[in-house]
């Protein structure tokens, strides 16, 4: 059952999962009415980000159900509240991952939200007022407006939508280790889906010499055609990684399945390295070898904050970055989050909300829903 607290009073269409199958159904929920801090925005696109597919089958054993997923979300503002001064009714805003942070501690006040403590995400989490937030599967949301971000205008709202997660996940390490203003580095990027193909992109905008390390040899002739990738590396294949041996300064880690870091790091030189973003359900193969004897260092990161998610969204206007994506529509998400499982995407799936009609349930799931 739903938990959402009394004072949540508008009716919403979406879809969510109720169990660890994670398959997709039409959902009624309430949202909170728009307070002073807040904006209203009718949803038009959703990407459908890895997480979505974790998440939706409890794959970090953390969901909450039911599970309104989505965090790749851009559309209209409809309402705005007495403080909020940045937005206006009409206004092309996209929401991330980003719900609600403490706004107090030091990453709160640097707008290194993403590492705060506190933090609760557009689904999933925990809302100030207690309630369970639901994300971008759904018609409508209402978004503190520190949480929002505008949408550069020369950008479609479909293919600008996943630059709200999978792009900013790759640009906040690239940005972390100067690599968005030192161009001419050698740059790997493992695994070749909705975040890699991000970064690939930015990679390239930034003027490196980029290289995919995939297990999909299929992917090679796009990777170079189409997204300008400088070489491809099948990692299954021991000659290739042989010849890549300690041949890059940075590796970008998108991986969502578990696999072994150890002849990924043999990429890299001496002292380079590897910052993983993708998250198994499953740990890592980290052997010490490759990295004690290379200097070579493994970090994390997450997602990225609010300042860096509106530098990235003007340099993308700027550059004219968008993702590659495949819409499709809410009744069709099943399929997709299967495809997604399969690898099976190039490189994104986006719904259609704004064309898709409102949500039905049966009058008896509404009752026990809200
Ligand atoms: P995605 O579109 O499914 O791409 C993941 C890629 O990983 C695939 O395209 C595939 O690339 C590779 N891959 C899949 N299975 C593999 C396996 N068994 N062994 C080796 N490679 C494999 O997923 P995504 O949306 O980009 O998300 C990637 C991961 O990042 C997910 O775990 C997601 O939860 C996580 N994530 C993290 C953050 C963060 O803040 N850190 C934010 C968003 C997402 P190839 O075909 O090229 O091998
Ligand atoms: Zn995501």
């Amino acid at each position: 059952m739903a938990q959402t607290t009394p004072n949540h009073t508008q009716t919403v269409s979406g879809w969510a999962a109720h169990d660890s199958s994670g398959e997709i159904t039409p959902f009624i929920f309430k949202r909170r009415e728009n307070g002073i801090n807040d904006v209203t925005i009718k949803i038009l696109y959703c990407g459908i980000c890895h997480t979505d597919l974790h998440q939706a089958r409890n794959d970090w054993g953390i969901t909450m159900y039911p599970v309104v997923p989505g965090h790749e979300i851009t559309g209209v503002v409809t309402k705005v509240g007495s403080n909020v001064k940045t937005f206006s009714v009409g206004d092309r805003v996209g929401v991330g991952c980003l719900a609600a942070t403490c706004l107090e501690c030091d990453f709160c006040k640097e707008s290194q939200e993403n590492y705060c403590e506190d933090l609760q995400f557009t689904y999933n989490g925990i809302f100030w007022d207690g309630s369970i937030t639901y994300g971008g599967y759904s018609k409508m949301l209402v978004a503190d407006h520190r949480y929002v971000v505008r949408i550069p205008e020369n950008l479609p709202m479909d293919a600008a939508a996943p630059l709200l997660c999978a792009g900013v996940t790759v640009f906040s390490p690239l940005r972390d280790h100067d690599l968005h203003k030192t161009p001419g580095k050698k740059i790997g990027v493992v695994g070749l889906g909705g975040l890699g193909h991000v970064a690939v992109k930015f990679g390239k905008a930034f003027g490196h010499h980029v290289t995919v390390i995939s297990t999909s040899p299929s992917k090679e002739k796009e990777a170079k055609d189409h997204l300008g990738a400088d070489d491809f590396i099948v990692s299954t294949d021991d000659q290739q990684m042989q010849k890549g041996k300690r041949s890059l300064d940075f590796i970008l880690n998108t991986v969502s399945a578990k696999h072994c870091l150890g002849p990924l790091l043999e990429l890299l030189k001496v002292n380079g390295t590897m910052v993983v973003v993708g998250a198994p359900d499953q740990p890592f193969t980290l052997p010490s070898f490759p990295m004690i004897f290379g200097k070579r260092a493994v970090k994390g990161s997450v997602i990225g904050g609010m300042d860096e998610t509106r530098e990235m969204m003007e340099l993308c206007g700027k550059h004219n970055i968008t993702c590659d994506i495949e819409l499709t529509s809410p009744d069709k998400i099943n399929q997709a989050l299967d495809r997604v499982a399969k690898n099976d995407v190039r490189y994104r799936f986006v719904i259609d909300i704004a064309n898709a009609p409102a949500a039905t349930v049966d009058d008896d799931q509404i009752c026990s829903n809200l």
